[in-house]
């Protein structure tokens, strides 16, 4: 019926029909399959027609609940009057609202069991309720019995997220707080562990600014959350001035911002928290209009977060070093170090931003030579060996230079997927590390190793990385015994 009062034509109706009481299911049990049996209640949800059916039906209820506003018996809920606004629906949810007075209520659910006789749908009155405010005891008591509701209770849940008529409590919120906590929780111990040892610390060992740089000047291209937060803000902004057939938007345009211009509206002080930062936005563009400056960030009528992100986000020189931290072999404790060490000169940061006083001289070849980054990679005489034992047993014959040289000529080695270039770039950024490690055992706890134990220690974690890259696996079986 529905279908029909749509105006599609009769054959395409007959056919829908068709498929909805024609429907029969046969079971597997015990791995046959049994008779088939005809299904009672038609479609299901799953069925790929249903959906379409759905939408259709749906906007019969939509058309039906507005024609509620050419009677003059019935009167909107009073924050809604303004959008001329009865239902708001979202899949199989659906909330209806009005002012409450008999008339008003009893419109609206005949309008609704109109629409249940036509398409056959009823509401679930046991998951149903009825939220009122304002009214006497003895009216709420006379409206529950005549529709046989249940009276429920505000705040409830509406897709996930409570609903309440006042501001939101900390207590309200915190399941979802403690949801996107257990996420991240997961996702760090699962990705970020520090030197295989995450149990006895939970802190960031690096310069985390660093690493949320773009992977061209050297950071990991890990998101900002601050700033995608920011940026995200900023999309609501833009969704105000250009988003004007949204809900939302009309209601806060109606409410507070009604005829007047928001780039120079000051932010309402009774708006709720939620609304005033999204005006608060505006603070973020001092000297420009920020509605005509986040334009410029939407492509073909959408607003992209990402492009607004990257405009926040400080844009620095590529740097030298990017490939070899991009590099595939590397492991990400590797590339996590050298993508923070290259910025901030930890050498330096060691003996004075905590005033500490620390030998200059080098630990790992025990001469009296500054330990620079120059002198550590590959200047000195223990890291050197290193280093050159390693390139020698991938079959690479070069005089060893300075850093800077080092990583010229590594950033085109490992600029490409071979196995030959993920290897070196694994071996590099090991190396990198591994001596790191090694100077700061010997700086603050008094280990030393051999540097003939720190290579056999890259080759074993080579060999171990090597399990799960099967591309490696006929480099690595010709690498298979210890150089020295
Ligand atoms: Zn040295």
């Amino acid at each position: 019926m529905v279908l029909i009062e749509f105006g599609l034509p009769n054959r395409m109706v007959e056919w829908v029909i068709t498929c909805v009481t024609t429907v029969s299911y046969s079971l597997v049990i015990n791995g046959g399959l049994t008779e088939r049996f005809q299904a009672k209640k038609g479609l299901r949800q799953g069925d790929p027609m249903s959906p379409y059916l759905f939408v259709l039906v749906m906007e019969y209820l939509n058309r039906s609940l507005k024609q509620l506003r050419y009677d003059p018996n019935f009167n909107y809920h009073p924050k809604c009057s303004r959008q001329e606004l009865v239902h708001i629906c979202f899949a199989d949810d659906l909330i209806m609202c009005c002012r409450a007075d008999k008339g008003s209520i009893q419109l609206m659910m005949k309008a609704f069991e109109h629409f249940s006789s036509v398409s056959g749908l009823q509401a679930n009155l046991d998951k149903s309720s009825f939220y009122v405010a304002g009214v006497t005891d003895e009216f709420r008591d006379q409206i529950l019995q005549e529709m046989r509701f249940t009276l429920g209770e505000i705040p409830f849940k509406y897709l996930g997220v409570p609903l309440s008529s006042r501001k939101l409590t900390i207590q309200q919120c915190m399941p979802l707080v403690e949801k996107i906590i257990a996420r991240i929780r997961c996702w760090s111990s699962k990705l970020l562990s520090y030197s295989g040892s995450n149990e006895s610390s939970r802190k960031a060992l690096v310069a985390w600014d660093n690493m949320c740089l773009p992977k061209a000047a050297g950071g990991l291209n890990i998101i900002n959350f601050e700033q995608w937060n920011k940026a995200a803000i900023c999309k609501l902004l833009w969704s105000l001035s250009h988003k004007k057939d949204t809900l939302w938007v009309q209601w806060i345009h109606s409410f507070y911002i009604k005829t007047r211009n928001l780039a120079d509206l000051v932010t309402p002080k009774q708006a709720c928290w939620l609304v005033r930062k999204i005006f608060d936005a505006r603070k973020w563009f001092p000297n420009t209009d920020p509605i005509t400056h986040l334009a410029q960030f939407s492509v073909g009528g959408r607003f992209s977060i990402k492009q607004a992100y990257f405009s926040f986000i400080p844009q620095l020189p590529r740097v030298p070093w990017r490939n070899l931290v991009q590099s595939k072999g590397a492991l990400p404790r590797h590339r996590l170090l050298l993508a923070s060490d290259c910025k901030i000169d930890w050498l330096r940061i060691d003996g004075c931003k905590w005033g500490v006083q620390v030998s200059q001289s080098c630990v790992l070849c025990n001469t009296l030579e500054v330990e620079t980054m120059e002198h550590l990679f590959f200047g000195c005489r223990y890291s050197r060996f290193v280093w050159h034992t390693l390139l020698h047993w991938v079959g690479l014959q070069r005089r060893i230079g300075t850093w800077a040289e080092e990583i010229g000529w590594l950033s085109k080695a490992v600029n490409n997927n071979r196995p030959r270039a993920n290897i070196l770039g694994f071996i590099a950024t090991a190396t990198v590390y591994t001596i790191w490690v090694e100077r700061n055992a010997r700086r603050f706890q008094a280990k030393a190793r051999s540097n003939v134990q720190l290579i056999r220690d890259i080759i074993l974690q080579l060999h171990s990385r090597g399990q799960n890259q099967s591309k490696w696996s006929r480099m690595l079986h010709s690498l298979n015994s210890y150089p020295v």
